[in-house]
């Protein structure tokens, strides 16, 4: 977003904050909505120290035991060759602020979409956190509760200290072809301001567990899609067959000792039971080969308590699938097939049949597994992702046409039948 856009409404024309000039507003009523939590980094940065280097550029700290965010300035390395590599990050510093112990991996999720504006930004925040926050015995992020509580419940439920970068993102001029298929816009890590930090509170606020634009719903029926239970409430299908077949390498590692085999013979009739241990798949990164792996997903990974994205194809072909990034980043590692799962499906964004940015680039592994806790197989996995690709035809066929209609056609692929149609001739 620009920088005199209103840090609250995004509307043009703004009046930068008379103490910081680090977010504009378009009115009083704006600023004022925004101030309970705009005061706790206003005077902190109308007084920031120097920035130590030119390659430094400031970052928004939310400590885990304390009730006030802090700004930090962090190291990076800018990329010039990469446009959509935003630069590397010297991670000595952003470990000390965030690891306890040397074992602890960073977990990383960059936002572009504001849940309560329903648009696209057209800057990027990033979030840096523990990855295993859910697990490791991390507090609840005091400091992102107080600058949330004014505005609402944190629906995020952040653990554990985190830490915020903004990216920017800049068209390339026209003439920039380089014959690279995506193009793309040109990343850079850029100081965050106040207007990414509301940004913080807006994700924090209206994060809901199934990722999904509430007017989905209301898109979908326009489609015609019936008969798909878009809520958690979906009972899962009775299991078929042999889901006990578990080699416990991973699967029982997690310290949950109550029950390790008893109830993982998942009985039909005890749905509502959590089971220990679920099939999933890892996607690797294609600078790890792409292989897809089966893996066992025990209960209390981040995944099965609603963490990462549901594939929005997934849900409309009536098998809902849930993405998670699966490690530290330290390269702009890509992953093609969680990419094509991540595809947008809404027809009235203009980044219809692309994916969001944050599933295009530093996705490195990514694991799978149905929302519906039970397993999903290599098979099964290979199958939906050939059906994604199917669906890519669809949507260059559009592209081409160029209207509106060509895409409502293209999303007329999308459906349960069509799917299981799909499935045999995949055999
Ligand atoms: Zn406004
Ligand atoms: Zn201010």
């Amino acid at each position: 977003m620009s920088l005199n856009k209103c840090a609250v409404c995004w509307k043009e024309g703004g009046k930068a904050c008379v103490a910081c000039k680090s977010c504009c507003y378009c009115s009083k009523e704006c600023q004022k909505s925004d101030w309970k939590s705009h005061k706790l980094l206003c005077h902190a940065i109308a007084n920031e120290e120097a920035r130590p280097t030119p390659s430094h550029v400031r970052a928004i700290y939310f400590p885990e035991d304390k009730p006030t965010p802090e700004l930090v300035w962090i190291h990076h390395t800018p990329e010039d060759e990469v446009n959509s590599d935003p630069g590397i990050l010297e991670m000595s510093l952003m470990r000390k602020l965030l690891t306890r112990n040397a074992n602890d991996l960073l977990g990383l999720t960059k936002i572009s979409w504001n849940h309560r504006l329903k648009q696209h930004s057209s800057r990027m925040i990033e979030f840096h956190y523990r990855d295993n926050f859910c697990n490791d015995g991390s507090h609840t992020t005091a400091s992102i509760n107080a600058t949330v509580e004014p505005h609402g419940p944190e629906k995020r439920h952040w653990k554990g200290p985190v830490l915020v970068l903004a990216i920017s993102r800049e068209e390339p001029p026209d003439d920039d072809d380089d014959g690279d298929l995506l193009g793309g816009p040109i990343l850079q890590y850029t100081d965050a301001t106040l207007a990414d930090f509301r940004s913080v509170i807006d994700h924090s606020l209206c994060y809901e567990r199934q990722q999904m634009p509430s007017d989905m719903q209301a898109l979908l029926s326009k489609f015609g899609f019936k008969g798909l239970d878009l809520g958690d409430g979906t009972p899962p299908p009775a299991a078929t067959e042999g889901v006990s077949k578990d080699d416990q390498r991973k699967g029982s590692s997690g310290g949950n000792k109550s029950s390790t085999t008893a109830t993982t013979s998942a009985a039909p009739d005890s749905s509502n039971d959590v089971r220990e241990t679920i099939q999933g798949v890892q996607l690797d990164c294609q600078e790890k080969g792409s292989d897809v792996r089966q893996v066992r997903v025990p209960r209390n990974h981040p995944i099965r308590n609603g963490d990462g994205d549901i594939s929005p194809i997934s849900r409309l072909v009536g098998m809902p699938l849930r993405l998670r990034k699966n490690a530290e980043r330290f390269a702009d590692w890509g992953n093609q097939k969680a990419c094509w799962m991540m595809l947008n499906i809404n027809i009235d964004d203009p980044t219809w049949g692309f994916a969001p940015f944050e599933w295009q680039i530093d996705i490195n592994n990514v694991i799978v597994v149905k929302e519906d806790g039970q397993d999903l197989s290599f098979i099964e996995t290979m199958n939906f992702f050939a059906f994604c690709a199917d669906f890519l035809d669809q949507v260059e066929h559009a592209a081409e046409i160029g209207t509106r209609q060509a895409k409502v056609e293209a999303m007329t692929f999308l459906t349960p039948e069509n799917y299981q149609k799909k499935l045999k001739e995949y055999k």
